[in-house]
């Protein structure tokens, strides 16, 4: 059976970053009133990722989603639209009500990603944003529906395309997630013996 469609940034061609790309606008899929939101600066970490929860385009089983500073995120036009998909979450997914399209998900719980928002970079209006340098939670794509038969054929296209695939983060982020853990206990252990 064919291996489904990626997603539309990865099975293309990706499209290389360009060094003096300084910020964009990300744009809903609406015609009427679209959701305008503004980012300054290049996005960080972006990458594809399998999970359930990130927004993705029609056919396709990944997402492209990366980082932006949360100071640097900031809705321009039809903000009223805007919804959080799941309170509860980590990552405050905020989605256009009409069309759907995840606009940006800051996180604001104490947690390493705390004072970041992840953006799907392919809403840019404009190109030269940073490509995609890993694929992350990939095994999930089977959650999603994926026969694991293909799984064997879709690593092997990550790979083949220069997405190092792995079933959690890429291991930069992780041992980032596990520093930030280890200092915050150390933090912790410090203020409970002062
Ligand atoms: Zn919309
Ligand atoms: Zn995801």
């Amino acid at each position: 059976m064919a291996i489904t469609q990626l997603h539309p940034a990865l099975d293309d061609g990706i499209a290389p970053t360009a060094p003096d790309f300084s910020g964009g606008v990300l744009v809903c899929n609406c015609s009427d009133r679209p959701v305008r939101v503004r980012i300054e600066g290049q996005v960080a970490h972006n990458h594809a990722c399998g999970c359930t929860k990130c927004w993705k385009p029609d056919g396709a089983i990944f997402s492209v989603v990366a980082v932006a500073p949360v100071d640097k995120v900031s809705v321009i036009e039809n903000g009223d639209k805007l919804e959080v998909v799941d309170s509860s979450a980590l990552i405050q997914r905020h989605r256009c009500r009409a069309c759907g399209v995840h606009m940006y998900g800051p996180v604001e719980r104490e947690h390493p990603f705390q004072g970041l928002a992840f953006v799907h970079p392919e809403r840019f209006e404009g190109k030269g944003w940073a490509q995609p340098g890993f694929a992350a939670f990939v095994s999930s794509v089977i959650e999603a529906g994926v026969d694991p038969k293909e799984m064997d054929g879709i690593r092997a296209r990550l790979r083949q395309i220069g997405l190092e695939p792995y079933d959690c983060l890429s291991p930069a982020l992780m041992d980032y997630i596990a520093t930030w853990t280890h200092e915050h206990q150390t933090r912790s252990k410090l203020a409970v013996n002062a």
